[in-house]
């Protein structure tokens, strides 16, 4: 056994009463793994890079359903355009474009969530709560017939106080709120890992995000 699938019970249990989604995140994981955790009923994995998500897809099972976690490079867009179930990260309105643009080729239409920068640190991707509204608002946007945008994904910042993470979810969550009543698709919000997501559920996460308690610890990287 190379999962913890015990585990993924007690997560599934804790998830329920919230009605909220999870994610496997299974980036620098086997396929071997992955299997495992396909055999307790899990359908949603997450993924943080284009090559590593290609390779994955293409050897297993197609009712596995893939989502976009990581930052994603527009001219890499038309790779996983076929078959991506939700792209989480979306950080700029060229990228949107971009995945239109691809979507239509193949006659789909992806659900997309605006990646908001929520951390007080600086490495991590996103959108301020402005140039996310920004994008909302862009008649531009609302042009493209073949991107959902259903939501907004953050990640909150790597510290152990509970107070600053809260109040960091509970800002995206408010911001949701906001422009969910001109733009009534925005209903997902995708934000807790593994460190945080009971937080994340109390302040109204829909999708948890969840790699090391399912997997263990990554002992590597690989290059994005
Ligand atoms: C890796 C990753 C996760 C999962 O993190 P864990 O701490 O392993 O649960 C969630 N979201 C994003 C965007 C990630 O890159």
């Amino acid at each position: 056994m190379i999962a913890n699938t015990g585990l993924l019970e007690q997560l599934r249990a804790t998830l329920r009463p919230y009605g909220a989604q999870l994610i496997a995140v299974s980036k620098t994981k086997s396929k071997e793994a992955i299997l495992e955790v396909v055999a307790t009923g899990q359908k949603a994995f997450g993924e943080n890079y284009v090559q590593e998500l290609l390779d994955k897809q293409a050897l297993l099972p197609a009712e596995i359903e893939w989502h976009f976690i990581g930052h994603l490079q527009t001219n890499k867009v038309k790779y996983i355009a076929p078959f991506i179930h939700c792209i989480h990260s979306i950080d700029s309105q060229r990228l949107l474009v971009e995945i239109d643009k691809q979507a239509m080729k193949f006659g789909r239409i992806i659900p997309c969530l605006l990646q908001v920068h929520i951390a007080q640190e600086e490495t991590k991707f996103g959108l301020s709560f402005d140039e996310a509204r920004a994008i909302l608002d862009d008649p531009k946007t609302t042009l493209l017939k073949h991107v959902r945008i259903i939501g907004c994904m953050g990640m909150a910042s790597n510290t152990d106080s509970a107070e600053i993470v809260r109040k960091e979810f509970r800002e995206l969550k408010s911001f949701l709120d906001a422009v969910s009543i001109s733009h009534p698709d925005m209903v997902e919000l995708s934000m807790g890992m593994s460190s945080d997501y009971k937080l994340a559920l109390e302040e109204g996460s829909t999708m948890i995000r969840i790699g090391s308690s399912i997997f263990g610890e990554r002992s590597y990287s690989p290059v994005p």
